[in-house]
């Protein structure tokens, strides 16, 4: 709902035309059901394919069966629903990714490269009771985005000075496995005369050794999160950019920096840095990532237990770190007119299907231990937090094996590598973390699926794991 014809007349008649627009606008947004939900997960916790999941299962929620914890829905009070994304310019592929999903062998979504995003307006019918004296029916707009996960680690760097982020950056390279992998790259850095006059070559041939070695931290055995600056390895519409011939000054940190020579690689390295910050990661976090009203922080819980400790070490921080870009706190109406903060958080680990049914309740434990202290500090701002183990689009189906007499719950389903039918037991979710030697002992090795193929036609529930209940708890009370 925009802001009535009539209101909007009177404030033009009301002798004050020069109104800030953005009070104007402020008042649009407290008067529309509009929500803003921030999808927020570091590269491959799986956006892409929640969003898409999500879109396509309430764009049916006026049919009511593929969501049944959905209330709103199941009640049958969502009476329309549409996609009005194709008015943006960046609009979010939806058809692209359910046609991947729907064709035979389907294939899940490409990754995210660029930034796109998705309206959603759903229709529905007030609950009986006071709501109703606004009218019968209502409008609930609803706003997503998708992005690269590797640009939301640069939201952290608008806080820090160049030399404050080499410092940041200094400490990371200092412990495994970075300090390993890193080893030829810091010894460059042994030789260099930061303040002595250079070309702007030099800066690119270290930059360009700095990107490889991100690639390599990002992949496997690795697996790490907080790589920065992200563009390096997600560059879109930068590629080739000197704007990306950055990386940390980690050793031999010049002791008088106010004598650099102005084409000194520091000179050239604390420009780029403050340039990168401006032109690049400051218009991302204001175009794109103030004024939420709600959350959802997926997190591949499963992931670290395959990597290791050093991967969920670095997960850890890289999610307490970003979280600290977004506004959190109690929503009062002025507060959602001027200032809008986050006021309800789920997080969710994402990919539940890869393991059998009686392991969720663990996987909820395992993602509390890994964003505990966000969570807390969440608390502290009165923001509602849950956690919850979902599957955006399931890929497995229970089976059961016998072995020695006894019945093993198992999955079935396809390799994402090579496409092969396999029935496994996954194995155990740990409900506290894994001990030094079980982490190192291939003890976990939770298998990545192919997508099942989606019907063209209507949903049912088991084509998610509990999509419902996070659609219910983001939500189900705005209805
Ligand atoms: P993004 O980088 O955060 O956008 O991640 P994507 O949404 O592209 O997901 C990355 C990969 O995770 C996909 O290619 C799938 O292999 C896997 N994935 C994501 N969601 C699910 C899910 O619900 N179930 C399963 N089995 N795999 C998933």
């Amino acid at each position: 709902m925009s802001i009535p014809k009539k209101l909007g007349g009177l404030i033009r008649q009301s002798g004050l035309p020069d109104w800030p627009e953005q009070f104007r606008m402020s008042m649009e947004r407290g008067l529309e059901q509009r929500v803003r939900l921030a999808v927020t997960g570091l590269s491959r916790s799986g956006k892409t394919v929640f969003i898409s999941s999500l879109a396509h299962h309430l764009l049916q929620s006026d049919q009511g069966r593929s969501l049944p914890f959905f209330v709103a829905a199941s009640e049958g009070r969502i009476i329309g629903t549409r996609d009005l994304s194709t008015a943006s310019a960046t609009p979010f592929p939806l058809q692209q990714s359910l046609t991947g999903l729907q064709t035979s062998p389907p294939h899940w979504p490409d990754s995210t490269e660029a930034l796109s995003e998705i309206r959603l307006a759903l229709r529905y019918r007030r609950k009986p009771g006071l709501g109703r004296a606004l009218g019968e029916h209502s409008t609930l707009y609803l706003d997503l985005i998708d992005y690269p996960g590797e640009w939301l680690l640069d939201l952290p760097m608008l806080t820090l000075s160049f030399e404050q982020w080499c410092k940041q950056q200094q400490a990371l390279f200092a412990s495994a496995p970075r300090a390993e992998a890193a080893a030829d790259w810091i010894s460059c850095q042994h030789e260099v005369d930061w303040l002595a006059p250079a070309s702007e070559s030099q800066r690119q041939r270290l930059a360009e050794h700095y990107r490889s070695l991100l690639q390599q931290l990002r992949e496997p055995p690795h697996n790490l999160s907080l790589l920065q600056p992200g563009r390096l390895l997600m560059p879109a519409e930068l590629a080739g950019s000197s704007l990306l011939d950055l990386f940390p000054i980690i050793r031999n940190w010049p002791e008088e920096p106010e004598n650099a020579d102005p084409s000194s690689l520091f000179t050239q390295l604390q420009q780029a840095y403050n340039e990168y910050c401006e032109q690049v990661v400051r218009p991302f976090y204001q175009n794109h990532f103030r004024h939420f009203d709600r959350q959802i922080v997926l997190v591949d819980c499963l992931k670290t237990l395959n990597s290791g400790e050093a991967c969920f070490n670095d997960m850890q921080l890289a999610l307490t770190t970003l979280l600290h870009s977004f506004q959190y706190g109690h929503n009062s109406l002025l507060r959602r007119l001027f200032r809008p903060r986050i006021n309800r958080v789920l997080f969710a680990a994402t990919k539940a299907d890869h393991v059998t049914a009686n392991q969720h309740h663990n996987l909820d434990q395992f993602l509390r231990l890994m964003i505990e202290t966000a969570q807390r500090e969440m608390r502290f701002e009165q923001v509602d937090t849950r956690c919850l183990a979902l599957s955006s689009l399931r890929a497995t189906e229970a089976a059961q094996a016998r072995l020695d007499g006894q019945h093993l719950s198992c999955l079935r389903g396809h390799r994402k590598d090579t496409g092969e039918e396999i029935a496994l037991f996954p194995g155990e979710v740990p409900i506290e973390l894994p001990r030094a030697e079980d982490w190192n002992s291939d003890r976990f090795r939770f298998v990545d699926f192919a997508p099942r193929p989606l019907p063209v036609g209507p949903l049912k529930p088991e084509h998610h794991i509990r999509l419902d209940q996070a659609i219910e708890y983001l939500l189900g009370d705005l209805f």
